[in-house]
């Protein structure tokens, strides 16, 4: 442990420059900077209390326990696709079949979580990828998916969103959930360059399309598994859709989706 920080933050800046943890700082309370070295306070930043990213109310837990009350309650959803339901049987899924056995989401992914969300995938905040993780865990049928899964999959990003962004949300939640059970490197996913905001769902199916194969050196460990395959947001589920089919394909027995947030039912037709 050194003495206490400079002023001017010298000792702060090759911490806080560094991505994936540029937005570590918001985790701090500054008026402890005089208190605490600042490399000392990297170990304990996941202990101290924070500003809750929702309602910033401070101190709190990333997501305080009102805002998850009133932002997270469950709602009914289609096993197969996660939507919420409004009638007894799926119309998304009579027209577009689901290749996964099951899926299910904790929230939906309109205010707050959509923001939240972006703060996570954009500036790798730690404290709230873990919040976020507690936040899936603590949704129906989460649990009993991740107690009976033998393998647990994040959706690959391709090698170029990877590199643009530092790390794989997917993966960051996966770790947090089943750190034993999660293989990151199970399945691929083809380099691309477009973007999918905007697109059509025929323009996403048809770019997603063979986008995503099993590792060579991983199919003999998804034959036979139960395999959750974990995403942080589902739209379309095209790409979802396509990575369970190459789990399918490389002979996994079950296949759950997990997401964190799915887009509303408006949102899925085109
Ligand atoms: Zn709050
Ligand atoms: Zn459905």
């Amino acid at each position: 442990m050194g003495g206490v920080s400079d002023e001017d933050g010298s000792d702060m800046a090759p911490i806080i420059d560094t991505a994936p943890f540029a937005n570590i700082a918001l985790c701090f309370n500054p008026k402890l900077r005089n208190v605490f070295p600042m490399r000392g306070m990297l170990k304990f930043s996941m202990s101290l209390p924070s500003v809750c990213h929702i309602c910033r109310r401070w101190p709190s837990q990333p997501l305080c326990a009102p805002c998850v009350e009133r932002f997270a309650q469950p709602t009914l959803r289609c096993p197969t696709c996660a939507l919420t339901l409004t009638h007894r049987h799926c119309r998304n899924c009579a027209e577009h079949p689901s290749p996964l056995d099951a899926c299910v989401a904790a929230v939906s992914y309109t205010f707050p979580w959509a923001g939240c969300i972006a703060r996570f995938k954009f500036q790798a905040d730690p404290c709230l990828a873990r919040a976020l993780a507690h936040l899936m865990r603590h949704a129906p049928w989460v649990e009993p998916a991740l107690d009976a899964a033998t393998l647990v999959v994040p959706m690959p990003l391709s090698p170029t969103r990877l590199r643009e962004r530092g790390f794989n949300q997917a993966l960051e939640l996966a770790r947090h959930l089943a750190t034993h059970k999660t293989h990151a490197h199970t399945l691929l996913r083809r380099g691309d360059s477009a973007h999918q905001v905007g697109a059509s769902r025929q323009e996403r199916l048809d770019h997603v399309r063979d986008a995503f194969w099993v590792a060579p050196e991983r199919v003999s460990a998804v034959r036979g598994q139960r395999v959750v395959l974990v995403d942080d947001v589902m739209t379309t589920g095209a790409s979802m859709y396509e990575a369970a089919r190459a789990l399918r394909a490389a002979g996994a027995a079950q296949i759950t989706g997990l997401v964190l947030a799915r887009t509303e039912e408006r949102e899925v037709h085109h």
